[in-house]
C-alpha cells in the first residue's frame, strides 16, 4: 500500500446502505428553463450560432422525462437568433423557447444603449422570448470588447435594454458570477480544486477580476433600478449562501431563481435548501443548465435522461447520499448531496407553474 494516493486516482465506494429510488419521470411536467441547445461566441460579433443538437434527438429524452417545454437560453442575436427560432421553434413551437443574448461587440460604438434596446424589441418580434445574460457581462467584456476595463454588470449603456426587456414582457435570466470558490487561490484549500485545475480558465483569482460580492451587488442594483423587469437568477445566485439569497429575494420582489448545476450546493445544506424551497416557492424555477454533448466541458450538466433523473430525485425523494453527476468522479467537488422530499404543491410551482407565468404561457 502507498502512504501517498494521488487524489485523481482516489475513488472511494460507499459503504452506506441507503435507499435508491430510481424517478423516471418528474411527478408533474416540467419545464426546463435553462438549458443550452446553441452556442455562439457573444464576444465575436458574429451572428452565427451553432445549433449542437437536433430537435429529434432532444424531444426523445424530453418525452421521456416527462418535459413538457425547454428554454434554450443562448440563442444569439440578429441572424443566428433568426436562425436559431426557425430550428426549434419553427417545427415544435410548443416545446422550445429562445432567448436572445446581446449584442456585446458594438458596445464601443456610439449610440449603443438605445441600439442594444432597440434590438430586443427586433429579437421579440423575430420569436424571443426573453433575454441571457452570461456571466460575460462582468467578467469578460471588455471597453473594447475583449480589451480594456472590464465592464460592469451596472454599467448605465445596458439601462434602456433592462427597461426594454420589461416593457416587451421579457424576463432576463442573468449568470452573474460564479461559484465563490473560483475566486479564491487555487491551491489545497480550495474546495472546487479538481474542477479548476481541469478548467483553469474558470478561474478568476487576481488579475482586475471584481471580488465575487461586488458582482452580486452590481446585480441587485440593476434589481432595484428596473422594478419592471423580471430578473431570473440563474444557479441560485451564490447557491452556497442561501442566507445572502434570501436577503436579496426579500428585497428584490421582481426577482426568482434558478438552480441549474448547483444541486451539488443544495444537496449538501438540504435542511436549509428545503425551508429556502418553502419560503420561496412561487419563485424558484426548474433548470438544469442541460448541455447536449458537453461530456468534456460540462461533465455535471450533460443533456442524458440520467441528469433528469438525479433532479427528479434530489427535488422529490428523502433518499441520501447520492451522486448530483453521473460523471464518474463527482465533478464539481468530491461531496454527495441529500434529495428534499419537497410535497406536490411546492413541486408543481417549481416544475411548471413559476415558469409558465415568468414566460407569459
Ligand atoms: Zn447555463
Amino acid at each position: 500500500m502507498s502512504a501517498r494516493l494521488p487524489l485523481n486516482e482516489f475513488d472511494p465506494r460507499s459503504m452506506l446502505q441507503a435507499r435508491v429510488t430510481k424517478i423516471e419521470k418528474s411527478r408533474f411536467p416540467a419545464i426546463d428553463i435553462h438549458t443550452h441547445l446553441s452556442w455562439g461566441d457573444v464576444l465575436a460579433g458574429e451572428q452565427k450560432v451553432t445549433q449542437i443538437a437536433t430537435p429529434e434527438e432532444i424531444l426523445a429524452v424530453m418525452d421521456r422525462k416527462n418535459i413538457r417545454l425547454m428554454v434554450n437560453l443562448t440563442g444569439g442575436y440578429g441572424k443566428g437568433l433568426e436562425e436559431c427560432v426557425r430550428y426549434w421553434s419553427g417545427r415544435h413551437p410548443e416545446r422550445f423557447l429562445i432567448f436572445t443574448e446581446p449584442w456585446y461587440s458594438r458596445i464601443a460604438e456610439a449610440g449603443y444603449a438605445q441600439f442594444q434596446a432597440d434590438e430586443l424589441e427586433r429579437a421579440r418580434k423575430a420569436g424571443a422570448r426573453g433575454v441571457k445574460i452570461l456571466m460575460t457581462l462582468g467578467l469578460g467584456l471588455r471597453e473594447k470588447v475583449t480589451s480594456g476595463r472590464l465592464i460592469k454588470v451596472d454599467d448605465p449603456r445596458f439601462d434602456p435594454m433592462w427597461e426594454a426587456a420589461g416593457a416587451l414582457g421579457m424576463p432576463v435570466a442573468i449568470h452573474t458570477s460564479a461559484p465563490e470558490a473560483f475566486f479564491l487561490p487555487v491551491d489545497r484549500y480550495n474546495e472546487r480544486y479538481e474542477e479548476l485545475a481541469a478548467h483553469p480558465d474558470w478561474s478568476f483569482h487576481g488579475g482586475d477580476f471584481p471580488a465575487e460580492r461586488e458582482l452580486e451587488e452590481a446585480r441587485n442594483r440593476v434589481t432595484a433600478r428596473h422594478p419592471r423587469t423580471q430578473f431570473l437568477v440563474l444557479h441560485v445566485g451564490l447557491a452556497e449562501n442561501l442566507g445572502y439569497m434570501s436577503s436579496c429575494l426579500d428585497r428584490y420582489p421582481n426577482m426568482l431563481v434558478e438552480f441549474g448545476a448547483r444541486i451539488s450546493e443544495l444537496g449538501r445544506q438540504f435542511r436549509t435548501a428545503r425551508k429556502f424551497f418553502d419560503k420561496y416557492q412561487d419563485r424558484i424555477l426548474f433548470g438544469t443548465d442541460a448541455v447536449p454533448h458537453g461530456e468534456k466541458e460540462y461533465p455535471q450538466q450533460v443533456f442524458s435522461d440520467g441528469l433528469y433523473e438525479i433532479y427528479y430525485r434530489f427535488l422529490e425523494t428523502e433518499d441520501e447520499y447520492f451522486d448530483y453527476s453521473t460523471a464518474p468522479t463527482p465533478p464539481q467537488g468530491r461531496w454527495r448531496i441529500y434529495g428534499l422530499g419537497l410535497p406536490d404543491g411546492i413541486l408543481r410551482k417549481v416544475y411548471h407553474d413559476n415558469a409558465a407565468r415568468l414566460l407569459g404561457l
